[in-house]
Formats: structure tokens, C-alpha cells, sequence
């Protein structure tokens, strides 16, 4: 890829440079044209930015999009617990193959899965979402979630949905030793993920903590998302969530939490210190008006921040890509427009996600030696009369994307999937949806 401006996230943009890629590494980043031999493509009207990397997402939610579309948090999820307790292999698959595919389509190379609910006798529902995310080739982090504080528990969610604290840990302990490569270039690796403090034990956060240390995997849960979880945190744990969580042993470098809406400065301090990550879902955040994270604090005070889109449940239909755009304009109506830059933005979409996974020697920027993660956006046409190829990115209608590469591989040229027919990924995804209400 030649003639193009690349924007490699570390070090100086480049206004007419190359990316040279050679298996699935990065072989070379520079101005003007490749030196060595390889196949040549024009990037002339492209910017070339590292693939983006989701932290935080719900694949099967596909398949329950417009559920309770006004409500609250715990309105939505106690709407949406006993459609979820349907879902079967089939359904995961389906809604998994078109969540990913829309992901590749909106730039992004890695992403992140939490699943959290495995209604009995459905079939294995981890293993349909590996498969998906194999067929459409994205680098893929599925965490093995869980819930085991049902109603009766004074949890959020009805007892039918939720495992008992034995059978989570030997599932998630079986899902990590099945399937997590740690190797460099993974294409594949296992979190340990309990859902929220309102549907998951204190002894199941602590016992998964110990296990995820043991098998050296990550660790990511939901936290500090609503007011309604504070309340809820004050009233069962005599505490806020991030206080809880800390009590739980969860905060480190080697957790990430989605949402961290509502921080105290403690807080903030806290995750400063400990390494700990956010997903942050903007979109997600305003359908459900749980409010605007406190991002640009926590990038002052030297926290990781990745995004997110968080699950098409709560968040229907989102490109990865246009939270670049949500994440600033959300920033920006909270503390001026000088609170977040579209620079920052693509940061957070790119090396502050890798942060969050433990994988910033990796992916998340353009650097020899790192893996070829790469995407190409068409900022000519409309799209040129933003002088700043990072404006044209951030600040509108998202440019049309002309290649994604996913180590070393073409997943989407000219706007279409190569890996799997997108027309096929769609409906799947509609067969999904049709299936679990059907059920
Ligand atoms: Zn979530």
C-alpha cells in the first residue's frame, strides 16, 4: 500500500508513505513509496489507519435487537432475560457471523465477545461464536461470561438464566484451556468474564479472579454503568461499584471494565494506578441514558481507555468506526470541544484498545514487526474537501472502507466482505433474530 496517508497512531503521520506487509506482519512504514519487492496497491485518496479493536460487545444480541427501546439498564435487561434464556447454538452463530461481519465492514480487525448467558441443553454457544469469528476471519477475544445470582439471590436476572458458581468455573476453566492461544500473533484468546455486580456472587468475582491468575488469561466485567447499580451496590455491598470491585480483587492491569460511567476522582485515581481498563460504549451509554463516562479524566490521569459498541441489544446496528465520531461528540457536550480530538478517538480505537487486552506489543498501531492489522479509508470524493484525512474520518459519515487486512489477510475489499458473502453474514443474522422469537 502506497501513496497514501498513514496515520500509524505511534509516531508522525505520514502524508504520502506506505505500508509494506510481508505474511501477517508489518515489514516497513514510511514515506514515499515501498523500497523492497512486494505487490503493489495504490492507496492514492486512502488514509491508512491501524485496524480497530472492539473491547466490548454481546454477539447473540444480534439476534434481540429494539427490546424495551426506551427503557432504563434493568428495565431492558429484565425485558430481555427470558428471550435470551431461548437462545440456542444456532442462534449464536447466526447472530455472531453478522455482528462480526458488520464489524469488519466498519474497520475492525480484533474484537472483543462477552457472553454471559448459557441457558442448559442449548448446545455448546461458545464454541458457535469461535466458529464465527473463524469463517469471517477478525482476530477474536470471546470471554467466558457468567451470572450465578439469580432472583432468589436478590440478583437482577431470574434464576433460569443463571449457573451455579461449580459449573462456571470448570466451564470457563474447560473454555480457556480449549481454546486461548498466547501466542504473539493469536488469532484467538479466552477472558474470564463474570457479568455485573448485580447478577454475579462476590465469591464467583473472587474465585474467577484466582482462576484468571492462574491460567494467566484477562480479566473484563460490566461495572459503574448506571445509577440504579449504585444504588444497587450501596444497598446489598455498602458500597460503590468500583469500591466493590477493588474489594474483590479486581482492579489490576490485567482487568478491563466495560462502561465506567459513573466514577468518583477516587475512582478515576484508582484506575490510573492500578492499570485498570474501560471499554467505553458511547452509543450504548446514550441509548439507555446511563450517562457520559468521565473519558477525558481518565485519559488526563494516564488510565487505558479502549471502545466499544457494546451489544446490538442495548446499541442496535453499530459500526465500530462511528463510535470514533459518538465517543467526541459525547466528550465534547459534557466538557467543550476541546475535550476529545479525533486523534485521541482513533487512539482509543486503536492502542488504547489494544491496551485493554493486553496486546499493545501487537496490534493497535503501525509499526515493523508489529502484526499486519491494517485499514484502508477512502477519503476522496465528498470525503476530500476535509483537508485533514483524520477529520473526514472522525467528524462525519464515516468514509467508505476500502481494505481491511486482519493478519496479513484481505478481509474486506472495496466495501465487501471477501471471507464470507455479507449478503449470506445478513441473513443469518435475520434467521437469528426470526429463530429466538420464534422459539
Ligand atoms: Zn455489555
Amino acid at each position: 500500500m502506497e501513496n497514501a496517508y498513514v496515520a500509524p497512531v505511534v509516531g508522525a503521520e505520514i502524508p504520502d508513505g506506505h505500508v509494506a506487509i510481508e505474511g501477517n506482519r508489518i515489514a516497513s512504514v514510511g514515506a514515499g513509496p515501498y523500497q523492497g519487492e512486494a505487490d503493489r496497491i495504490d492507496g492514492r485518496g486512502c488514509l491508512v489507519t491501524p485496524g480497530l479493536v472492539n473491547t466490548h460487545h454481546h454477539l447473540y444480541q444480534w439476534a434481540s435487537q429494539g427490546i424495551a427501546p426506551d427503557g432504563t439498564l434493568f428495565e431492558w435487561l429484565v425485558a430481555s432475560y427470558p428471550v435470551w434464556a431461548r437462545m440456542d447454538a444456532e442462534v449464536v452463530h447466526g447472530a455472531a457471523t453478522a455482528g462480526l461481519a458488520w464489524l469488519a465492514l466498519s474497520g475492525c480487525s480484533t474484537s472483543t465477545d462477552h457472553h454471559y448467558v448459557f441457558p442448559k441443553g442449548r448446545g455448546d454457544l461458545f464454541a458457535a461464536e469461535i466458529q464465527a469469528a473463524a469463517e469471517v476471519g477478525l482476530r477474536f477475544h470471546p470471554c467466558r461470561g457468567s451470572m450465578d445470582r439469580g432472583r432468589s439471590l436478590g440478583g437482577l436476572p431470574p434464576d433460569e438464566v443463571v449457573e451455579t458458581l461449580d459449573e462456571i468455573l470448570a466451564e470457563t476453566e474447560a473454555a480457556v484451556r480449549k481454546y486461548h492461544d498466547p501466542l504473539f500473533d493469536s488469532m484467538l484468546r479466552v477472558a474470564v468474564a463474570p457479568c455485573s455486580p448485580f447478577s454475579v456472587s462476590g465469591d464467583l468475582m473472587r474465585q474467577a479472579a484466582a482462576l484468571a491468575r492462574d491460567l494467566n488469561v484477562r480479566l473484563h466485567t460490566h461495572g459503574a454503568e448506571t445509577l440504579d447499580e449504585d444504588d444497587h451496590c450501596k444497598e446489598q455491598f455498602g458500597m460503590l461499584p468500583v469500591e466493590y470491585l477493588e474489594s474483590l480483587g479486581w482492579l489490576g492491569p490485567d482487568v478491563w471494565i466495560a462502561h465506567s460511567v459513573h466514577l468518583t476522582d477516587a475512582d478515576i485515581a484508582r484506575f490510573a494506578e492500578t492499570g485498570t481498563g474501560t471499554a467505553h460504549c458511547p452509543s450504548s451509554n446514550g441509548r439507555l441514558g446511563a450517562g457520559i463516562a468521565r473519558v477525558s479524566e481518565l485519559l488526563r490521569a494516564g488510565a487505558t481507555v479502549g471502545l466499544g459498541v457494546d451489544g446490538p441489544g442495548s446499541a442496535e446496528f453499530i459500526p465500530l468506526a462511528g463510535e470514533i465520531r459518538q465517543a467526541m461528540l459525547m466528550q465534547r457536550a459534557r466538557y467543550g470541544p476541546q475535550a476529545l480530538t479525533a486523534r485521541q478517538a482513533l487512539e482509543m480505537a486503536t492502542l488504547g484498545g489494544a491496551r485493554c487486552l493486553g496486546r499493545e506489543n501487537e496490534i493497535g498501531s503501525l509499526e515493523p514487526g508489529k502484526l499486519a492489522d491494517v485499514a484502508v479509508w477512502r477519503v476522496d470524493g465528498p470525503y476530500a474537501a476535509a483537508a485533514d484525512p483524520i477529520v473526514a474520518l472522525g467528524y462525519g459519515q464515516t468514509p467508505p472502507l476500502a481494505r481491511l487486512i486482519v493478519n496479513g489477510v484481505t478481509v474486506v475489499e472495496d466495501g465487501d466482505l471477501r471471507t464470507v458473502s455479507g449478503e449470506a453474514a445478513g441473513a443469518a443474522g435475520a434467521r437469528a433474530h426470526a429463530r429466538l422469537l420464534r422459539s
